[in-house]
């Protein structure tokens, strides 16, 4: 995964014509922090979890970006995903730089006071480098509101009472209204908007999504209210399919209940592979990472995929889709939405003044169509796909930013 976030980023380097002496500020992570979590538990044994907190680059803003809680965490993986975070933040243009944390841990195993006590820990060990105007931490991967609100808590204790610590949070404690849905909200929009450049109605699309979990469950809520047809959804256990549509709020309601797909109602069974491969106009990877790889890029039957989920392709695969002539909209475009209306929520916080969903979402569609339209813009002045017009977007600003602030001492 890092081989590809900094493939991606060479290219921009190269598009940009950008020298050696910020090609190496601009790759490097700024600070990169790894810390014991010494946990109790349940059962009284003791065990030591490792945590990281990467810090890429913030000559635009403080640090922003994700905590993961996933037993394949580890520091690659955290340099990469924090990478994404300042190009997604720069392309976004959003006054954030990126960051990444992440705890190798697999949360489906401890119970919910060994992840209070995890997360409090975990916290407390990075508290130094983090701060509302440093580095503020969100959901990723194995965490949610319920792990930011133990962080804020953490926090707090130390610091006084300061919501802007994180974001993501509960509503009832400062988080935003709209923030639970926005990476798939924004990811829907992005569908829409590419789906109507290759002159397809949205509300005649078909659309795959992978990954029921807050981002894919959203995407694919968000597209059907805009009248696309979802035929295909899947979760960690298997995928459900229905040429003729699903009831997308029906499939909340059953995944709630069941705690996955499988079963549903007027679907038949379908893997996880095969979802992937199903002909349809827009396919939305919302699950995990490399997904889609050079083992599987030939079978992909979409015309367009919308990167719901951090890094869904992997360097080969997403070549592989771009030389098939299908759109990709690359992740920092397509899930920017999450990072938006976290820093709706962190204004909101410092503010101490609360937006009603209404404004949230217009605001974001607003950022949304504007990131869109600037790629668009990008790609016919450099003649490029997608993802090289959003990177060489993302990373002329945060060149500009770190110029200006004089980093390379001229
Ligand atoms: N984890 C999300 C992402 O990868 C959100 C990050 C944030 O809101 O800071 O974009």
């Amino acid at each position: 995964m890092l081989q590809g976030a900094e493939a991606y980023f060479e290219q921009a380097v190269s598009t940009l014509h950008l020298g050696d002496d910020m090609r190496a500020l601009l790759l490097h992570p700024w600070r990169e922090l790894t810390v014991a979590v010494p946990v109790r538990m349940d059962n009284g044994t003791f065990r030591v979890f490792t945590g990281y907190r990467v810090q890429h680059n913030a000559a635009r803003g403080p640090y922003k970006g994700g905590v993961r809680y996933h037993p394949n965490a580890d520091l690659d993986h955290t340099r990469a995903l924090a990478m994404l975070m300042t190009w997604k933040g720069g392309l976004a243009d959003i006054p954030f730089g990126g960051a990444k944390g992440g705890v190798v841990v697999n949360p489906g195993e401890l119970s919910q006071s060994e992840l209070n006590r995890l997360t409090r820990r975990y916290t407390n060990q990075i508290g130094h480098i983090i701060g509302v105007n440093r580095d503020i931490p969100a959901p990723d991967l194995g965490t949610n509101a319920q792990t930011m609100a133990w962080m804020m808590d953490a926090y707090g204790a130390v610091n006084g009472y300061t919501p802007g610590i994180v974001t993501g949070k509960p509503v009832e404690l400062g988080g935003s209204l709209g923030r639970e849905a926005a990476p798939g909200r924004g990811a829907a929009l992005i569908g829409a908007l590419a789906a109507r450049d290759k002159g397809i109605d949205v509300t005649r699309a078909s659309v795959a999504v992978q990954g029921f979990g807050q981002v894919g469950s959203w995407a694919a809520r968000c597209i059907a209210e805009d009248g696309a047809r979802v035929v295909a959804l899947s979760d960690v256990h298997g995928g459900v399919h229905n040429s003729r549509g699903i009831d997308v709020p029906g499939a909340v309601e059953y995944y709630r209940a069941n705690g996955r797909l499988t079963g549903l109602p007027n679907t038949e069974p379908i893997s996880n592979d095969d979802l992937l491969a199903i002909e349809c106009d827009i396919l939305i990877p919302a699950a995990i990472e490399d997904v889609i790889h050079s083992g599987n890029a030939d079978r992909i039957r979409a015309r367009i995929v919308v990167e719901a989920a951090n890094a869904p392709a992997t360097l080969e695969g997403g070549r592989i889709l771009e030389d098939r002539g299908i759109a990709v909209l690359p992740d920092i475009l397509a899930n920017a939405g999450g990072v938006i209306v976290s820093y709706f929520e962190w204004a909101q916080n410092i503010q101490e003044f609360r937006w009603d969903e209404q404004r949230v979402n217009q605001e974001l569609r607003g950022f949304m169509n504007r990131a869109y339209g600037a790629v668009v813009e990008a790609m016919k002045r450099h003649s490029a796909s997608h993802r090289t017009a959003a990177y060489s977007i993302a990373v002329a600003r945060v060149e500009r930013a770190t110029r200006l602030r004089g980093f390379l001492g001229s």
